[in-house]
């Protein structure tokens, strides 16, 4: 795998796993663009001492203006984007009938939103290089869904229906684009949960033992490779076994 050249730009990558696909990118050769509302400029730092260009934008990616200047101090520090991970993502659970309006108005905007706002401005310079990767990292939870996170699976499932839908839009241009599916990662996400709820969830996964950011970072670089190039409109799921088949 070989990114030299690819510009990326991924965002939430302050910690967890947008962080270990900035340093994964960054380490296949690709100049990254890390992104978050507080500061990714540690995680630029690391990127540039193994000697590879980065920048750090901060940006809330569920705001259009924000998007914009993000997408466009891109575009002037390197002249193109190559590759957009959109992995920002919050959660905010509630069952059902206790879920207030700001929780589902707040995670639809950060995990869904985002995901319009992003790949809508990334798609002029991709198009007019007529090369192009956007990978968004959805859940496992968008596939067989949850109970407490009605408004997190609803926006982990819009996005393997937009990148179906964009992959059909934009495939003539040499652009693919594919979701991910993780399971259970240990970040710090998972770590707020109860040990109870941990250990039930374990229980669910055919190989017995808590994924990566890494794991994540692996699946991420390869499709945003030249060797995934036939490969669009896929969610991949990188979750143990965890979601069956
Ligand atoms: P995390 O550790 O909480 O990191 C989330 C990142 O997103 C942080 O860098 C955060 O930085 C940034 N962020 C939050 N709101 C943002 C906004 N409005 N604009 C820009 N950046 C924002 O989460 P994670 O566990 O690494 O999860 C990363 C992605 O994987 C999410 O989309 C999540 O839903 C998905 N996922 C995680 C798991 C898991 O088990 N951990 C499983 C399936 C899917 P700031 O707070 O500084 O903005």
């Amino acid at each position: 795998m070989d990114l030299s050249h690819k510009v990326a730009i991924v965002t939430g990558s302050a910690r967890g796993i947008g962080r270990e696909i900035a340093l994964k990118l960054a380490e296949v050769g690709a100049t990254v663009v890390v992104t978050a509302t507080t500061s990714a400029e540690p995680v630029a730092e690391e990127i540039r001492e193994m000697k590879r260009p980065s920048l750090a934008v901060p940006a809330d990616v569920s705001l259009v203006a924000d998007v914009a200047a993000l997408v466009d101090a891109v575009v002037a520090n390197y002249g193109r984007v190559d590759i957009l991970v959109n992995n920002a993502g919050i959660a905010r659970d509630q069952l059902l009938m206790r879920m207030s309006d700001e929780d589902w108005d707040k995670v639809l905007n950060v995990n869904l939103k985002s995901v319009f706002l992003c790949t809508r401005a990334v798609l002029r310079p991709m198009m007019k290089q007529r090369w192009g990767r956007i990978i968004s990292i959805s859940s496992v939870v968008g596939i067989v869904g949850n109970p407490g996170q009605a408004n997190y699976s609803s926006a982990k499932a819009g996005i393997i229906g937009f990148t179906k839908t964009i992959a059909r839009e934009v495939g003539s241009r040499g652009i693919t684009v594919n979701a991910i599916a993780p399971g259970f990662i240990d970040t710090r996400m998972t770590q707020q949960l109860a040990e109870e709820q941990r250990q039930e969830l374990m229980k669910r996964i055919p190989l017995g033992f808590l994924g990566t950011a890494r794991d994540v970072a692996e699946a991420v670089a390869f499709l945003a490779s030249e060797e995934a190039r036939y490969i669009t409109a896929q969610v991949l799921r990188v979750d143990g076994g965890m979601a069956g088949v």
